[in-house]
Protein backbone atom coordinates (compact mmCIF):
# COMPACT_ATOMS: atom_id res chain seq x y z
CA UNK A 1 0.00 0.00 0.00
CA UNK A 2 1.48 2.81 -1.26
CA UNK A 3 -0.45 5.66 1.04
CA UNK A 4 1.38 5.21 3.58
CA UNK A 5 4.77 6.42 2.61
CA UNK A 6 5.59 9.78 1.86
CA UNK A 7 6.06 10.61 -1.76
CA UNK A 8 9.18 11.86 -3.24
CA UNK A 9 8.55 13.92 -5.61
CA UNK A 10 11.04 13.72 -8.89
CA UNK A 11 12.72 17.18 -10.51
CA UNK A 12 10.64 17.38 -13.11
CA UNK A 13 12.29 18.37 -16.79
CA UNK A 14 9.59 21.37 -17.69
CA UNK A 15 10.73 24.93 -18.98
CA UNK A 16 7.96 27.21 -18.20
CA UNK A 17 7.80 29.56 -21.46
CA UNK A 18 4.94 31.90 -21.09
CA UNK A 19 4.27 33.82 -17.78
CA UNK A 20 3.24 37.33 -19.15
CA UNK A 21 -0.67 38.15 -20.16
CA UNK A 22 -1.58 37.89 -23.77
CA UNK A 23 -3.42 41.28 -25.09
CA UNK A 24 -4.03 41.93 -28.47
CA UNK A 25 -1.11 39.34 -29.92
CA UNK A 26 1.46 40.67 -27.11
CA UNK A 27 3.10 39.23 -24.63
CA UNK A 28 3.15 41.66 -21.78
CA UNK A 29 3.64 42.67 -18.05
CA UNK A 30 0.49 43.11 -16.13
CA UNK A 31 -0.46 46.61 -15.93
CA UNK A 32 0.80 47.46 -12.05
CA UNK A 33 3.73 45.53 -12.91
CA UNK A 34 2.64 43.08 -10.27
CA UNK A 35 3.53 39.25 -10.38
CA UNK A 36 2.16 35.96 -8.62
CA UNK A 37 3.79 32.73 -7.80
CA UNK A 38 2.13 29.35 -9.18
CA UNK A 39 3.41 26.75 -7.08
CA UNK A 40 4.24 22.89 -7.85
CA UNK A 41 1.51 21.47 -5.43
CA UNK A 42 3.49 17.85 -5.03
CA UNK A 43 6.23 20.04 -3.17
CA UNK A 44 4.96 23.36 -2.13
CA UNK A 45 8.06 25.19 -3.81
CA UNK A 46 7.44 27.99 -6.38
CA UNK A 47 7.88 26.87 -10.23
CA UNK A 48 7.49 30.53 -11.80
CA UNK A 49 6.12 33.79 -11.35
CA UNK A 50 3.57 35.04 -13.58
CA UNK A 51 1.80 38.44 -14.19
CA UNK A 52 -0.94 39.17 -12.15
CA UNK A 53 -3.47 40.75 -14.30
CA UNK A 54 -6.14 43.48 -13.38
CA UNK A 55 -8.91 45.47 -14.41
CA UNK A 56 -6.55 47.61 -16.13
CA UNK A 57 -5.28 44.78 -18.19
CA UNK A 58 -8.51 43.33 -18.93
CA UNK A 59 -9.67 46.75 -20.20
CA UNK A 60 -6.81 46.92 -22.64
CA UNK A 61 -8.15 43.37 -23.72
CA UNK A 62 -11.59 44.34 -24.32
CA UNK A 63 -10.63 47.30 -26.19
CA UNK A 64 -8.31 44.50 -28.49
CA UNK A 65 -10.72 41.93 -28.63
CA UNK A 66 -13.55 44.74 -29.55
CA UNK A 67 -11.22 46.12 -32.28
CA UNK A 68 -10.60 42.04 -33.59
CA UNK A 69 -14.60 41.64 -33.77
CA UNK A 70 -15.63 44.67 -35.75
CA UNK A 71 -12.37 45.11 -37.98
CA UNK A 72 -8.99 43.44 -39.42
CA UNK A 73 -9.24 39.65 -40.59
CA UNK A 74 -11.27 37.83 -38.27
CA UNK A 75 -14.85 39.31 -39.25
CA UNK A 76 -14.52 38.86 -42.94
CA UNK A 77 -13.10 35.04 -42.43
CA UNK A 78 -15.55 32.42 -43.52
CA UNK A 79 -16.55 29.52 -41.00
CA UNK A 80 -14.63 27.45 -43.07
CA UNK A 81 -11.34 29.04 -42.51
CA UNK A 82 -12.42 29.54 -38.97
CA UNK A 83 -12.75 25.94 -38.42
CA UNK A 84 -9.18 25.61 -40.63
CA UNK A 85 -7.49 27.32 -37.56
CA UNK A 86 -9.32 25.41 -35.16
CA UNK A 87 -7.48 22.29 -36.42
CA UNK A 88 -4.23 23.81 -36.96
CA UNK A 89 -4.79 24.87 -33.21
CA UNK A 90 -5.60 21.17 -32.65
CA UNK A 91 -2.60 19.66 -34.95
CA UNK A 92 -0.23 22.11 -32.50
CA UNK A 93 -1.73 20.93 -29.72
CA UNK A 94 -1.28 17.31 -30.34
CA UNK A 95 2.07 18.08 -31.48
CA UNK A 96 3.35 19.50 -28.42
CA UNK A 97 1.56 17.12 -26.07
CA UNK A 98 4.31 15.41 -24.21
CA UNK A 99 5.11 19.21 -22.94
CA UNK A 100 2.05 20.54 -22.46
CA UNK A 101 1.04 17.38 -20.49
CA UNK A 102 4.17 17.79 -18.15
CA UNK A 103 3.52 21.23 -17.63
CA UNK A 104 -0.06 20.19 -16.73
CA UNK A 105 0.96 17.76 -13.89
CA UNK A 106 3.46 20.61 -13.00
CA UNK A 107 1.21 23.12 -12.16
CA UNK A 108 -1.95 21.00 -10.68
CA UNK A 109 -0.68 17.66 -9.53
CA UNK A 110 -2.60 15.51 -10.87
CA UNK A 111 -0.49 12.31 -12.40
CA UNK A 112 1.30 12.49 -15.57
CA UNK A 113 -0.57 9.40 -16.57
CA UNK A 114 -3.75 11.34 -16.61
CA UNK A 115 -2.48 14.41 -18.49
CA UNK A 116 -1.29 12.20 -21.11
CA UNK A 117 -4.43 9.97 -21.34
CA UNK A 118 -7.37 12.38 -20.56
CA UNK A 119 -6.67 15.68 -20.11
CA UNK A 120 -4.96 16.00 -23.88
CA UNK A 121 -6.79 13.79 -25.85
CA UNK A 122 -9.96 15.16 -24.68
CA UNK A 123 -8.42 18.87 -24.87
CA UNK A 124 -7.22 17.89 -28.72
CA UNK A 125 -11.15 16.07 -29.57
CA UNK A 126 -12.86 18.87 -28.05
CA UNK A 127 -10.72 21.34 -30.55
CA UNK A 128 -11.24 19.34 -33.60
CA UNK A 129 -15.06 18.68 -32.55
CA UNK A 130 -15.91 22.55 -32.86
CA UNK A 131 -13.73 23.27 -35.82
CA UNK A 132 -16.26 20.99 -37.76
CA UNK A 133 -19.14 23.30 -36.17
CA UNK A 134 -17.49 26.31 -37.66
CA UNK A 135 -19.23 26.47 -40.57
CA UNK A 136 -21.96 24.50 -39.94
CA UNK A 137 -24.22 26.49 -37.92
CA UNK A 138 -26.86 28.39 -39.88
CA UNK A 139 -30.23 30.09 -39.80
CA UNK A 140 -33.26 29.45 -41.34
CA UNK A 141 -35.67 30.27 -44.10
CA UNK A 142 -39.15 30.93 -42.54
CA UNK A 143 -42.71 31.11 -44.37
CA UNK A 144 -44.19 34.30 -42.71
CA UNK A 145 -47.38 35.68 -44.24
CA UNK A 146 -47.61 38.38 -46.63
CA UNK A 147 -45.32 39.49 -49.65
CA UNK A 148 -41.90 38.85 -47.50
CA UNK A 149 -38.79 36.93 -47.57
CA UNK A 150 -38.24 35.99 -43.71
CA UNK A 151 -34.48 34.47 -42.92
CA UNK A 152 -32.35 34.64 -39.79
CA UNK A 153 -28.83 34.94 -39.45
CA UNK A 154 -26.61 33.04 -36.86
CA UNK A 155 -24.01 35.90 -35.56
CA UNK A 156 -21.22 35.36 -32.85
CA UNK A 157 -22.67 37.36 -29.61
CA UNK A 158 -19.47 39.43 -29.64
CA UNK A 159 -16.73 39.74 -26.96
CA UNK A 160 -16.86 37.25 -24.70
CA UNK A 161 -15.39 36.62 -20.92
CA UNK A 162 -14.59 33.30 -19.73
CA UNK A 163 -13.27 32.33 -16.21
CA UNK A 164 -12.21 28.70 -15.91
CA UNK A 165 -11.21 26.24 -12.86
CA UNK A 166 -7.81 25.03 -11.81
CA UNK A 167 -9.48 21.39 -11.83
CA UNK A 168 -8.69 20.69 -15.74
CA UNK A 169 -6.95 23.61 -17.25
CA UNK A 170 -6.46 22.43 -20.74
CA UNK A 171 -9.64 20.97 -21.10
CA UNK A 172 -11.69 23.88 -19.54
CA UNK A 173 -9.98 26.23 -21.69
CA UNK A 174 -11.24 23.83 -24.89
CA UNK A 175 -14.65 23.60 -23.67
CA UNK A 176 -15.11 27.55 -23.60
CA UNK A 177 -13.16 28.80 -26.92
CA UNK A 178 -13.82 25.71 -28.72
CA UNK A 179 -17.63 26.89 -29.44
CA UNK A 180 -16.45 31.13 -29.06
CA UNK A 181 -14.11 30.91 -31.75
CA UNK A 182 -16.01 28.78 -33.96
CA UNK A 183 -19.03 30.79 -33.95
CA UNK A 184 -16.84 33.97 -34.53
CA UNK A 185 -15.93 35.58 -31.29
CA UNK A 186 -13.30 37.04 -29.95
CA UNK A 187 -12.33 35.91 -25.87
CA UNK A 188 -11.12 36.84 -23.09
CA UNK A 189 -9.54 34.54 -20.29
CA UNK A 190 -9.07 34.38 -17.28
CA UNK A 191 -7.28 31.18 -16.12
CA UNK A 192 -7.16 29.65 -12.54
CA UNK A 193 -4.55 31.31 -10.31
CA UNK A 194 -3.25 28.08 -9.22
CA UNK A 195 -2.52 26.80 -12.99
CA UNK A 196 -2.20 29.52 -15.57
CA UNK A 197 0.72 27.87 -17.41
CA UNK A 198 -1.14 25.57 -20.01
CA UNK A 199 -3.80 28.36 -20.85
CA UNK A 200 -0.91 30.58 -21.58
CA UNK A 201 1.17 27.90 -23.24
CA UNK A 202 -2.04 27.36 -25.61
CA UNK A 203 -2.87 30.61 -26.09
CA UNK A 204 0.82 30.96 -27.65
CA UNK A 205 0.16 27.71 -29.86
CA UNK A 206 -3.12 29.85 -31.24
CA UNK A 207 -0.97 33.07 -32.37
CA UNK A 208 1.20 29.99 -34.30
CA UNK A 209 -1.49 28.54 -35.68
CA UNK A 210 -2.29 32.32 -37.03
CA UNK A 211 -5.31 33.60 -35.21
CA UNK A 212 -5.25 37.01 -36.10
CA UNK A 213 -3.87 39.45 -33.10
CA UNK A 214 -6.84 40.12 -30.27
CA UNK A 215 -8.96 37.35 -30.93
CA UNK A 216 -7.43 35.48 -27.88
CA UNK A 217 -6.59 37.15 -25.22
CA UNK A 218 -5.89 35.64 -21.84
CA UNK A 219 -5.37 37.40 -18.33
CA UNK A 220 -3.72 35.58 -15.57
CA UNK A 221 -4.53 36.84 -11.73
CA UNK A 222 -6.98 36.63 -8.55
CA UNK A 223 -10.36 35.46 -9.30
CA UNK A 224 -11.77 39.06 -8.02
CA UNK A 225 -9.42 40.67 -10.19
CA UNK A 226 -9.84 40.48 -13.95
CA UNK A 227 -12.57 37.46 -12.85
CA UNK A 228 -14.47 40.32 -11.50
CA UNK A 229 -13.43 42.80 -14.06
CA UNK A 230 -14.66 40.62 -16.70
CA UNK A 231 -18.18 39.83 -14.91
CA UNK A 232 -19.02 43.73 -14.18
CA UNK A 233 -17.15 45.17 -17.71
CA UNK A 234 -19.75 47.24 -19.37
CA UNK A 235 -18.34 46.06 -23.39
CA UNK A 236 -17.91 42.31 -22.73
CA UNK A 237 -21.25 40.69 -24.25
CA UNK A 238 -21.05 37.45 -22.24
CA UNK A 239 -19.33 35.69 -19.82
CA UNK A 240 -18.77 32.17 -19.12
CA UNK A 241 -17.61 30.57 -15.84
CA UNK A 242 -16.68 27.27 -14.45
CA UNK A 243 -16.37 26.82 -10.47
CA UNK A 244 -17.67 27.07 -7.28
CA UNK A 245 -21.48 28.12 -6.61
CA UNK A 246 -20.43 30.64 -4.10
CA UNK A 247 -18.60 32.34 -7.25
CA UNK A 248 -21.37 31.66 -9.59
CA UNK A 249 -23.73 33.92 -7.83
CA UNK A 250 -20.94 37.13 -7.90
CA UNK A 251 -21.16 36.28 -11.85
CA UNK A 252 -24.73 36.57 -12.20
CA UNK A 253 -25.07 39.49 -10.05
CA UNK A 254 -22.19 41.59 -11.35
CA UNK A 255 -24.10 40.60 -14.80
CA UNK A 256 -27.20 41.67 -13.59
CA UNK A 257 -25.71 44.79 -12.26
CA UNK A 258 -23.71 46.04 -15.46
CA UNK A 259 -24.79 45.05 -18.71
CA UNK A 260 -26.95 42.65 -18.64
CA UNK A 261 -24.68 40.26 -20.48
CA UNK A 262 -25.28 36.99 -21.51
CA UNK A 263 -24.18 34.35 -18.46
CA UNK A 264 -23.43 30.55 -18.30
CA UNK A 265 -21.97 28.79 -15.78
CA UNK A 266 -21.05 25.81 -14.54
CA UNK A 267 -21.02 24.90 -10.75
CA UNK A 268 -20.91 22.33 -8.37
CA UNK A 269 -22.12 19.10 -7.64
CA UNK A 270 -22.86 16.47 -5.25
CA UNK A 271 -24.06 13.93 -7.57
CA UNK A 272 -25.74 10.32 -6.79
CA UNK A 273 -24.10 7.25 -7.87
CA UNK A 274 -26.73 4.33 -7.26
CA UNK A 275 -25.48 0.60 -6.75
CA UNK A 276 -28.52 -1.70 -6.89
CA UNK A 277 -27.41 -5.43 -5.67
CA UNK A 278 -28.38 -6.64 -9.05
CA UNK A 279 -25.89 -4.89 -10.77
CA UNK A 280 -22.21 -6.02 -12.00
CA UNK A 281 -20.36 -5.83 -8.59
CA UNK A 282 -16.99 -5.98 -10.03
CA UNK A 283 -17.99 -3.13 -12.33
CA UNK A 284 -20.03 -1.01 -10.33
CA UNK A 285 -16.77 -1.16 -7.76
CA UNK A 286 -14.87 -0.11 -9.92
CA UNK A 287 -17.12 2.43 -11.16
CA UNK A 288 -17.70 3.97 -7.65
CA UNK A 289 -13.79 4.03 -7.01
CA UNK A 290 -12.91 6.10 -10.12
CA UNK A 291 -16.20 8.23 -9.91
CA UNK A 292 -14.94 9.47 -6.84
CA UNK A 293 -11.40 9.36 -6.36
CA UNK A 294 -10.38 9.88 -10.24
CA UNK A 295 -8.26 13.22 -10.28
CA UNK A 296 -7.59 13.26 -6.32
CA UNK A 297 -11.47 13.78 -6.10
CA UNK A 298 -11.22 17.01 -8.18
CA UNK A 299 -14.18 16.37 -10.23
CA UNK A 300 -17.16 18.86 -10.27
CA UNK A 301 -19.45 15.68 -11.31
CA UNK A 302 -17.47 13.19 -8.67
CA UNK A 303 -19.94 10.72 -7.71
CA UNK A 304 -19.60 11.58 -4.23
CA UNK A 305 -22.95 10.45 -2.42
CA UNK A 306 -22.61 6.65 -3.05
CA UNK A 307 -26.09 4.87 -2.53
CA UNK A 308 -25.87 1.22 -1.95
CA UNK A 309 -28.47 -1.17 -2.04
CA UNK A 310 -28.51 -2.31 1.67
CA UNK A 311 -28.88 -5.86 0.96
CA UNK A 312 -24.81 -5.85 -0.46
CA UNK A 313 -24.10 -3.18 1.30
CA UNK A 314 -21.55 -4.72 3.67
CA UNK A 315 -19.30 -6.80 0.76
CA UNK A 316 -19.88 -3.83 -1.30
CA UNK A 317 -17.91 -1.46 1.03
CA UNK A 318 -15.83 -4.24 2.34
CA UNK A 319 -14.12 -4.61 -1.61
CA UNK A 320 -13.98 -0.67 -2.28
CA UNK A 321 -11.84 -0.58 1.23
CA UNK A 322 -9.70 -2.88 -1.03
CA UNK A 323 -9.34 -0.91 -4.02
CA UNK A 324 -8.84 2.62 -1.97
CA UNK A 325 -5.79 1.23 0.25
CA UNK A 326 -4.34 -0.13 -3.06
CA UNK A 327 -4.28 3.23 -4.69
CA UNK A 328 -0.52 4.41 -5.02
CA UNK A 329 -0.43 7.91 -3.71
CA UNK A 330 3.06 10.18 -4.96
CA UNK A 331 5.09 11.86 -7.17
CA UNK A 332 2.89 12.39 -10.10
CA UNK A 333 5.38 12.47 -12.36
CA UNK A 334 5.68 8.68 -12.24
CA UNK A 335 3.99 6.65 -14.21
CA UNK A 336 2.91 4.33 -11.74
CA UNK A 337 1.14 7.00 -10.06
CA UNK A 338 -2.44 7.28 -9.33
CA UNK A 339 -3.28 9.71 -7.48
CA UNK A 340 -1.13 13.01 -6.84
CA UNK A 341 -1.62 15.97 -4.33
CA UNK A 342 -4.94 18.58 -3.91
CA UNK A 343 -4.08 20.82 -6.04
CA UNK A 344 -3.18 23.87 -3.35
CA UNK A 345 -2.57 24.58 0.00
CA UNK A 346 -6.06 25.64 0.63
CA UNK A 347 -7.70 22.74 -0.95
CA UNK A 348 -5.85 20.66 1.13
CA UNK A 349 -6.96 22.23 4.10
CA UNK A 350 -10.22 22.66 2.83
CA UNK A 351 -10.46 18.60 2.57
CA UNK A 352 -9.25 18.02 5.36
CA UNK A 353 -11.52 20.49 7.17
CA UNK A 354 -14.50 17.95 5.47
CA UNK A 355 -12.79 14.81 7.25
CA UNK A 356 -12.66 15.90 10.41
CA UNK A 357 -16.77 17.22 10.26
CA UNK A 358 -17.42 13.42 8.76
CA UNK A 359 -15.68 11.81 12.06
CA UNK A 360 -16.95 14.54 14.21
CA UNK A 361 -20.61 14.38 12.72
CA UNK A 362 -20.61 10.45 13.75
CA UNK A 363 -19.58 8.94 10.16
CA UNK A 364 -17.36 5.76 10.00
CA UNK A 365 -14.16 6.63 8.78
CA UNK A 366 -13.20 2.82 7.47
CA UNK A 367 -10.08 3.61 5.50
CA UNK A 368 -7.68 6.66 4.83
CA UNK A 369 -8.12 9.99 6.56
CA UNK A 370 -4.60 11.45 6.97
CA UNK A 371 -2.16 13.25 5.41
CA UNK A 372 0.34 11.34 3.46
CA UNK A 373 4.18 12.44 4.04
CA UNK A 374 5.31 15.73 5.25
CA UNK A 375 5.70 17.62 1.75
CA UNK A 376 3.28 18.78 -0.91
CA UNK A 377 -0.83 18.51 -0.53
CA UNK A 378 -1.43 14.75 -0.10
CA UNK A 379 -4.27 12.98 1.31
CA UNK A 380 -5.62 9.20 2.09
CA UNK A 381 -7.84 8.32 -0.20
CA UNK A 382 -10.86 8.01 2.34
CA UNK A 383 -14.05 6.41 2.53
CA UNK A 384 -17.13 7.32 5.25
CA UNK A 385 -19.47 4.72 5.67
CA UNK A 386 -22.50 4.84 7.77
CA UNK A 387 -23.40 8.72 6.00
CA UNK A 388 -26.67 9.96 6.74
CA UNK A 389 -28.13 12.15 4.47
CA UNK A 390 -28.36 15.32 6.99
CA UNK A 391 -24.33 15.37 7.64
CA UNK A 392 -21.93 18.05 5.92
CA UNK A 393 -19.89 15.33 3.86
CA UNK A 394 -23.25 14.20 2.36
CA UNK A 395 -24.49 17.48 1.32
CA UNK A 396 -21.37 20.25 0.64
CA UNK A 397 -18.69 19.96 -2.26
CA UNK A 398 -15.69 18.14 -0.82
CA UNK A 399 -13.63 18.33 -4.49
CA UNK A 400 -11.28 15.95 -2.89
CA UNK A 401 -10.16 12.26 -2.62
CA UNK A 402 -13.41 11.10 0.38
CA UNK A 403 -16.04 9.40 -0.41
CA UNK A 404 -19.56 8.87 1.36
CA UNK A 405 -20.97 5.68 1.14
CA UNK A 406 -25.27 6.17 2.19
CA UNK A 407 -27.05 2.08 2.01
CA UNK A 408 -30.71 2.67 0.87
CA UNK A 409 -33.53 -0.13 0.92
CA UNK A 410 -35.46 0.97 -2.12
CA UNK A 411 -35.91 2.30 -5.70
CA UNK A 412 -38.06 5.22 -4.55
CA UNK A 413 -36.34 5.86 -1.65
CA UNK A 414 -32.78 6.38 -3.04
CA UNK A 415 -34.67 8.55 -5.70
CA UNK A 416 -35.91 10.88 -3.40
CA UNK A 417 -33.07 10.48 -1.29
CA UNK A 418 -30.56 11.27 -4.38
CA UNK A 419 -32.94 14.72 -5.27
CA UNK A 420 -32.21 15.83 -1.67
CA UNK A 421 -29.85 18.21 -2.78
CA UNK A 422 -29.18 21.79 -4.14
CA UNK A 423 -27.19 20.32 -6.55
CA UNK A 424 -27.83 18.58 -10.15
CA UNK A 425 -24.74 18.19 -12.28
CA UNK A 426 -24.73 14.81 -12.67
CA UNK A 427 -25.80 10.89 -11.59
CA UNK A 428 -25.12 7.22 -12.25
CA UNK A 429 -27.16 3.90 -11.84
CA UNK A 430 -25.40 0.21 -11.76
CA UNK A 431 -28.01 -1.96 -12.48
CA UNK A 432 -29.01 -4.93 -14.88
CA UNK A 433 -32.45 -4.26 -14.95
CA UNK A 434 -33.76 -1.88 -17.93
CA UNK A 435 -36.62 -0.67 -15.70
CA UNK A 436 -34.51 0.45 -12.54
CA UNK A 437 -32.22 2.17 -14.88
CA UNK A 438 -34.75 3.97 -17.06
CA UNK A 439 -36.49 4.98 -14.02
CA UNK A 440 -33.67 6.49 -12.15
CA UNK A 441 -32.63 8.16 -15.47
CA UNK A 442 -35.69 9.65 -15.51
CA UNK A 443 -36.68 10.53 -11.73
CA UNK A 444 -33.02 12.04 -11.18
CA UNK A 445 -32.94 15.99 -11.47
CA UNK A 446 -29.30 16.13 -13.04
CA UNK A 447 -27.77 17.03 -16.35
CA UNK A 448 -26.05 14.59 -17.19
CA UNK A 449 -26.96 10.69 -16.52
CA UNK A 450 -24.31 7.82 -16.03
CA UNK A 451 -26.21 3.74 -16.59
CA UNK A 452 -23.36 1.16 -15.82
CA UNK A 453 -20.72 3.77 -16.41
CA UNK A 454 -18.85 7.13 -14.90
CA UNK A 455 -17.28 9.94 -16.36
CA UNK A 456 -17.88 8.79 -19.81
CA UNK A 457 -16.82 12.35 -21.56
CA UNK A 458 -17.67 13.13 -25.35
CA UNK A 459 -16.91 17.05 -26.73
CA UNK A 460 -20.56 15.59 -28.93
CA UNK A 461 -22.35 14.98 -25.49
CA UNK A 462 -23.79 18.34 -23.72
CA UNK A 463 -22.42 18.75 -19.82
CA UNK A 464 -24.36 21.07 -17.29
CA UNK A 465 -26.54 21.37 -14.42
CA UNK A 466 -29.71 21.14 -13.40
CA UNK A 467 -30.65 23.30 -9.89
CA UNK A 468 -27.92 25.24 -8.25
CA UNK A 469 -25.45 23.27 -10.71
CA UNK A 470 -25.27 25.76 -13.38
CA UNK A 471 -27.20 27.30 -16.14
CA UNK A 472 -26.72 26.54 -19.78
CA UNK A 473 -24.93 23.65 -21.21
CA UNK A 474 -21.32 23.25 -22.86
CA UNK A 475 -20.06 20.49 -25.28
CA UNK A 476 -22.43 19.59 -28.26
CA UNK A 477 -24.58 21.22 -30.25
CA UNK A 478 -25.80 22.95 -27.15
CA UNK A 479 -22.98 24.51 -26.02
CA UNK A 480 -22.94 27.00 -29.39
CA UNK A 481 -26.46 29.01 -28.50
CA UNK A 482 -24.42 30.77 -25.75
CA UNK A 483 -21.68 31.96 -28.82
CA UNK A 484 -24.59 32.63 -31.17
CA UNK A 485 -27.28 35.50 -31.60
CA UNK A 486 -29.98 35.27 -33.75
CA UNK A 487 -31.37 38.00 -36.27
CA UNK A 488 -34.29 38.03 -37.73
CA UNK A 489 -33.88 39.63 -41.10
CA UNK A 490 -37.71 40.42 -42.89
CA UNK A 491 -37.55 41.47 -46.62
CA UNK A 492 -40.46 43.06 -48.90
CA UNK A 493 -40.15 40.96 -52.48
P1 LIG B 1 -13.56 29.45 -7.55
O1 LIG B 1 -13.09 30.54 -6.67
O2 LIG B 1 -14.99 29.40 -7.93
O3 LIG B 1 -12.63 29.53 -8.88
C1 LIG B 1 -13.03 29.37 -10.19
C2 LIG B 1 -12.54 30.54 -11.05
O4 LIG B 1 -13.22 31.73 -10.66
C3 LIG B 1 -11.06 30.86 -10.88
O5 LIG B 1 -10.52 31.29 -12.10
C4 LIG B 1 -11.11 31.97 -9.87
O6 LIG B 1 -9.95 32.75 -9.83
C5 LIG B 1 -12.29 32.75 -10.33
N1 LIG B 1 -12.85 33.65 -9.32
C6 LIG B 1 -12.73 33.58 -7.96
N2 LIG B 1 -13.37 34.60 -7.37
C7 LIG B 1 -13.90 35.35 -8.36
C8 LIG B 1 -14.67 36.54 -8.39
N3 LIG B 1 -15.02 37.18 -7.27
N4 LIG B 1 -15.05 37.04 -9.58
C9 LIG B 1 -14.71 36.41 -10.72
N5 LIG B 1 -13.97 35.28 -10.76
C10 LIG B 1 -13.57 34.74 -9.60
O7 LIG B 1 -13.17 28.07 -6.94
P2 LIG B 1 -11.94 27.73 -5.94
O8 LIG B 1 -11.87 28.74 -4.86
O9 LIG B 1 -10.74 27.51 -6.76
O10 LIG B 1 -12.43 26.35 -5.34
C11 LIG B 1 -13.38 26.34 -4.30
C12 LIG B 1 -14.39 25.25 -4.52
O11 LIG B 1 -15.08 25.45 -5.73
C13 LIG B 1 -13.81 23.85 -4.65
O12 LIG B 1 -13.53 23.27 -3.44
C14 LIG B 1 -14.91 23.17 -5.39
O13 LIG B 1 -15.91 22.77 -4.48
C15 LIG B 1 -15.47 24.23 -6.30
N6 LIG B 1 -14.91 24.12 -7.67
C16 LIG B 1 -15.70 23.63 -8.64
C17 LIG B 1 -15.19 23.47 -9.91
C18 LIG B 1 -16.03 22.92 -11.03
O14 LIG B 1 -15.49 22.34 -11.95
N7 LIG B 1 -17.33 23.12 -11.02
C19 LIG B 1 -13.87 23.80 -10.20
C20 LIG B 1 -13.08 24.34 -9.18
C21 LIG B 1 -13.62 24.48 -7.94
P3 LIG B 1 -8.82 32.36 -8.75
O15 LIG B 1 -8.21 31.13 -9.24
O16 LIG B 1 -7.89 33.49 -8.75
O17 LIG B 1 -9.52 32.20 -7.42
MG1 LIG C 1 -0.05 25.84 -9.54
Amino acid sequence: MATATAPAPTKPDVQIKYTKCLIDGQWVDAASGKTFETINPATGDVIAQVAEGDAADVDKAVKAARKAFESGPWPKMSGAERGRLMYKLADLIEKNKEELARLETLDNGKPLRDSLNADLPLTVACYRYYAGWADKNHGKTIPVNGPYFCYTRHEPVGVVGQIIPWNFPMLMQAWKWGPALAMGNTVILKPAEQTPLTALYVAQLALEAGYPQGVVNVIPGMGPGPGGAIARHMDIDKVAFTGSTEVGHLIMEAAAKSNLKRVSLELGGKSPNIVFADADMDAAIQGAYFALFFNQGQCCCAGSRLFVEEKIHGQFVEKLIGIAKSRRVGDPFDMKTHQGPQVSREQFDRVMGYIDKGNKEGAKCVTGGGRVGDRGYFIEPTVFDGVRDDMTIAQEEIFGPVLAVLPFKDTDEVVQRANRSMYGLAAAVWTKDIEKAMRISQSVRAGTVWVNCYDVFDAAAPFGGFKMSGVGRELGEYALQHYTEVKTVTMKV
